[in-house]
């Protein structure tokens, strides 16, 4: 019969904070396993084997993990999760619910108008009901296929829908937008006109993401420089689980110096399987002076709620409220991306 032993909790919790800090995957397997095993045991087996030393026999149990599974359950919290929770003295938890708090929507979502598994109703009900007061529906542009990416006039039905939604009395706004494809040549995959007509418009790399550093630099500076982009969405295109993909090569600082002087957000993608960018660039745009957008990229109304994993990247990487997109209000956050 499986616990909710204090050790597994803290276990578990070590174990997402290096995975958040980008650790090595054999340090978060290693917290993993021991809070599976300490869950496998009996509540008297555990305070037994801490009685009498024995942890460390159990297989998967070493010294750093038999430590932090007394010190919690002595109901302490860990010194190894205090070391990873705090940096220079300021608690990142703290600061990331403070950035949580103050987000009052989400600037990329997909709905079941393209690849994700939901309507336009239910993902916006399910956004108001974590308190967002808007939440920006970013479906594909034509040429991502795989993706039931939306032709020009399929994004016109689209625009009538969310007008029609909006006009229920409700204190939320559905925005339009979308995630629109960077062409090979930098160039966005819609017209002009149309993307001029939507609220938001973040746009991605989603083909040819080995192309040539130089290659791929010239692309990206080009959508960034485009007056229609409002955001730039995943940059490295990476992904961290299963076979994964590496990030893509590009001049981040060239590029993120870009976004500054263009006024494009850099999105803070909150996807676990992309987690993009990755800190190092992270920090790299916070010292470049960026704004950001901390985004769920979510495909179905529970992935909504992804939005505190990037707010802990944003944390531990020092990014201040004040400089995410998606604290303005739907009033400010429009006339900020309608600046073409
Ligand atoms: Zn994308
Ligand atoms: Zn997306």
């Amino acid at each position: 019969m499986p616990h909710d032993a204090r050790a597994v909790t803290a276990l578990r919790r070590i174990a997402f904070l290096l995975e958040l800090a980008q650790e090595p995957t054999h340090r978060v397997r290693a917290f993993r396993r021991a809070a599976d095993v300490v869950s496998a045991l009996t509540a008297d087996e555990l305070e037994w084997r801490i009685r009498e030393g024995s942890l460390q026999q159990l297989p998967g149990i070493g010294a750093v993990t038999a430590l932090a599974i007394i010190e919690a359950q002595r109901g302490e919290a860990p010194g190894y999760l205090r070391r990873l929770e705090s940096t220079e003295g300021r608690s990142v938890a703290d600061h990331a619910a403070t950035l949580r708090a103050a987000l009052r929507g989400d600037c990329h979502t997909h709905s079941d108008w393209s690849d994700g598994g939901s309507s336009i109703l239910e993902m916006a009900e399910a956004a108001r009901s974590l308190g967002h007061e808007y939440v920006a529906l970013t479906d594909h542009s034509p040429r991502l296929t795989v993706a039931g990416g939306l032709s020009r006039e399929r994004l016109r039905q689209q625009l009538e829908e969310v007008r029609r939604l909006n006009l229920r009395p409700a204190p939320f706004r559905i925005l339009t937008g979308i995630e629109v494809d960077i062409n090979e040549d930098g160039s966005l995959d819609q017209e002009d006109g149309l993307l001029d007509r939507l609220d938001i418009v973040v746009a991605s790399v989603h083909s040819k993401l080995r192309m040539p550093r130089e290659q791929m630099t010239e692309r990206m500076m080009t959508a960034v420089a485009n007056p229609l982009t409002n955001v730039l969405g995943h940059c490295t295109g990476r992904i961290i689980v299963g076979r994964g993909r590496p990030p893509s090569e590009f001049d981040a600082e060239t590029v993120f110096e870009a976004c500054r002087r263009f006024d494009v957000a850099v999105e803070i993608n909150s996807r676990p399987e992309r987690l993009d960018p990755p800190k190092r660039l992270l920090r790299l745009a916070v010292e470049a002076g960026c704004r950001f957008a901390i985004d769920t990229d979510a495909h179905a109304p529970g992935q909504l709620d992804w939005q505190m994993v990037g707010c802990e990247r944003a944390a531990a990487c020092g990014v201040a409220a004040d400089t995410v997109i998606n604290t303005l209000s739907a009033t400010n956050l429009v006339a900020w991306a309608d600046r073409a």
